[in-house]
């Protein structure tokens, strides 16, 4: 970040625009918004402004300027979004203005028109639900309770008196007590932060404490809110940072204390996650939870890498299967692996990928069936590595593809040359 965007007061503040042409004009219309005391410094002025300064709304300084120089300026401004007392600037560091316009557009749709009346409504009762609470975590819950529910449809509506009445209702209905803390075991999908539910952006931007696992991409990460405190658990291959029940005890000791507790892991929480064994806790401690799915990475990885995992011509079924090594050695039941007409996906295979591929062949699977090799799947880094069950292994050990990886094996493999869409 280049810029810090800063929002000034510029009520009968002095400012000069240097320039009278129509990108002045836009700013000085701005500035005249913000009652600023506006002078314009140019030799011609454009119709809009000759007329500002024929009424006395700016001052006219007829003198040469230096025109557009980024180079010279210190500041920008930004494209912006008005909703006072709520303002929203949107900047691209003078880069891209028209995306930063595009951007404002959008948000304008998405924006209450009468979002003010809401925050003009907050404002009035500041103090009285300060004073209300002594506990800022319950203060921050009627907040956001008022801010969601139908106090802001009411404001919205320009209902200002009965958005007022239920706002003092709700209050008197909510005591000081301590809130009890609940826990969200939340899917954070295999990479792309596109790839999140709206569920589950809605409880990032709720929550407390955010406690993590390795696989969380730090986009995703940061799509939670500024100040939620950030807990990191992550369980590399043979080094666990922190045993799982001491995550569970985590868990529950940070729902005690009444917080909003996200318990934030890669792809789905359901699938090889362990959220089983987590909820598990929570429940014999009677503690709030919910659970969040999240796609998983057989669905990412295959959807970017153009591998449909079930095909009418292919595949009829499709095995989500782990290729953990445990002493050295995958166990899997082989037989029911080895069958035609199914795609088997693999996770957390890498380090057991040659072994994996023999036992699979020496129980009949054609040597020449196809399987690929997902690399950081969904991210930036999404790579591809296809070959056979002869040879995967070789190719793999050359390329040296970096964790996380996802292993699919089947017919449905071979489509991924005609199909694949991410280049
Ligand atoms: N709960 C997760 C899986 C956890 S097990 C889910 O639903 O996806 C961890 C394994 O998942 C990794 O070893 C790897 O095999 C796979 N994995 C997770 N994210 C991946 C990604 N972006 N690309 C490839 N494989 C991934």
């Amino acid at each position: 970040m280049d810029y810090l965007p800063l929002f000034h007061k510029l009520t009968e503040q002095d400012c000069l625009v240097i320039g009278g042409g129509s990108v002045a004009t836009r700013k000085v219309r701005l500035l005249l918004e913000a009652n600023a005391s506006v002078s314009v410094m140019a030799i011609e002025l454009s119709e809009e402004l000759a007329g500002l300064a024929a009424e006395k709304k700016i001052k006219h300084i007829k003198r040469v300027n230096v025109v557009d120089q980024p180079g010279l300026c210190s500041f920008i401004f930004p494209a912006i979004i008005d909703r006072a007392p709520i303002t929203i600037g949107i900047s691209s560091g003078g880069v891209a203005p028209v995306l930063s316009r595009l951007l404002r557009a959008k948000l304008e749709t998405l924006l209450p028109h009468r979002l003010g009346n809401l925050a003009a409504l907050a404002a009035k009762f500041r103090q009285t639900v300060k004073d209300h609470f002594s506990n800022p975590e319950l203060r921050r819950m009627f907040w956001e309770q008022t801010f969601n529910g139908p106090i802001a449809d009411l404001s919205y509506q320009g209902q200002h008196s009965e958005a007022e009445s239920a706002l003092r209702k709700q209050l008197s209905n909510t005591d000081d007590s301590p809130a009890e803390g609940k826990v969200y075991l939340v899917g954070g999908g295999p990479g792309d932060p596109e790839l999140l539910t709206l569920k589950a952006l809605r409880i990032l931007q709720q929550a407390d404490v955010i406690v993590y696992d390795r696989l969380v991409s730090a986009e995703v990460l940061n799509l939670a809110r500024r100040d939620a405190d950030r807990v990191y658990v992550g369980k590399q291959r043979s080094n666990h940072s922190l045993p799982q029940e001491d995550i569970n005890s985590l868990l529950s000791k940070l729902a005690k204390q009444g917080k909003r507790v996200v318990r934030l892991k890669g792809g789905d929480p359901f699938m090889f996650g362990r959220g089983g064994e987590e909820i598990e806790t929570l429940i014999d401690q009677n503690i709030a939870f919910e659970v969040v799915p999240g796609i998983t990475a057989a669905s990412g990885c295959a959807s970017y890498s153009g591998i449909p995992l079930t095909h009418r011509d292919h595949a009829q079924s499709c095995l989500f299967v782990t290729g953990h090594l445990k002493n050295d050695t995958v166990n899997l039941d082989w037989d029911h692996l080895a069958k035609p007409n199914q795609t088997i996906v693999i996770y957390m295979g890498l380090l057991g990928l040659r072994q994996i591929c023999e036992k699979l062949v020496q129980r009949g699977l054609a040597g020449d069936t196809p399987i690929a090799l997902v690399q950081k799947g969904t991210t930036p880094d999404h790579r591809v590595i296809i070959s056979d069950l002869l040879n995967i292994a070789d190719k793999v050990d050359q390329l040296k593809p970096k964790p996380p990886t996802l292993i699919i094996i089947g017919s449905v493999v071979s489509l991924h040359k005609k199909l694949n869409w991410v280049h």
